[in-house]
């Protein structure tokens, strides 16, 4: 599915949404201080003289600003190669951002975050096995940890955009996790049930080896959130 992107006049709404969905990371204890960004896809990708989708423009948070100091106005617009439109700096993660939204035409929204459980498990280097079903929610059996890189490099970008394929959300090694979604709301949900894994996960560990979900047991899984969302479908957000 393509996410819906936004267009210009939607932007003060769109402002107040990141602001909204960088405090509820706060509020979540998904971030604490500067850690963690937020964007929103503002344009559809288009293709450039190499044929390859080019990368949209993104409201994204900026650098280095507490959430509790930033305004909706402080969220900062950047071009393509990461300028911004104004002011402030965006984040230093802006690299990360823009590749994702060029890889992913589902992402509409990113959010990352250097939350408690999934940043343990990321500085173990864990992939996250099929120790329970809701696993399938980010896109496959497991939700794989991408290998070390500096924070803001290309090196980091090309990692999670490898570690994100058929996936919606990874873990960083040493860093903490990045999750996508069709929209701020969606993206926001979805981090705050990837942590919430995570810390099962965590839990888990502290009791031994868990016993994990065949591949047919989890093939079944995701068969059935194949109909997430549909009105008549097998599952909803609240019902699983
Ligand atoms: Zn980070």
């Amino acid at each position: 599915m393509k996410a819906t992107a936004m267009k210009a006049a939607d932007l003060p709404a769109l402002r107040d949404a990141l602001l909204g969905a960088m405090r509820a990371m706060g509020e979540a204890r998904l971030n604490v201080g500067t850690a963690g960004n937020a964007s929103v896809r503002l344009d559809e990708p288009r293709p450039d003289a190499d044929g390859h989708g080019r990368a949209p423009h993104m409201l994204i948070t900026p650098s280095g600003l507490p959430v509790p100091r930033c305004t909706a106005d402080d969220m900062v617009i950047v071009d393509a190669d990461g300028r911004p439109l104004g002011a402030l700096a965006p984040s230093s993660e802006w690299l990360l951002h823009r590749d994702l939204y060029a890889a992913f035409p589902a992402a509409g929204a990113i959010l990352h975050a250097h939350a408690p459980f999934a940043t343990a498990l990321a500085c173990q280097r864990l992939d996250i096995p099929p120790f329970h079903y809701m696993i399938a929610r980010f896109g496959g059996p497991t939700i794989r940890c991408a290998p070390y890189a500096t924070f803001g490099t290309q090196a980091l970008s090309d990692a999670a955009v490898a570690a994100l394929h058929e996936r919606n959300a990874c873990l960083l090694a040493n860093h903490g996790m990045v999750v996508f979604g069709r929209d701020l709301s969606h993206a926001l949900a979805l981090a705050i049930e990837f942590e919430t894994l995570c810390e099962q996960y965590w839990r888990t560990l502290q009791l031994g080896t868990p016993v994990l979900l065949s591949e047919t047991e989890m093939a079944e899984v995701i068969e059935r959130f194949r109909w997430y969302g549909k009105p008549r479908g097998a599952g909803t957000d609240s019902d699983h």
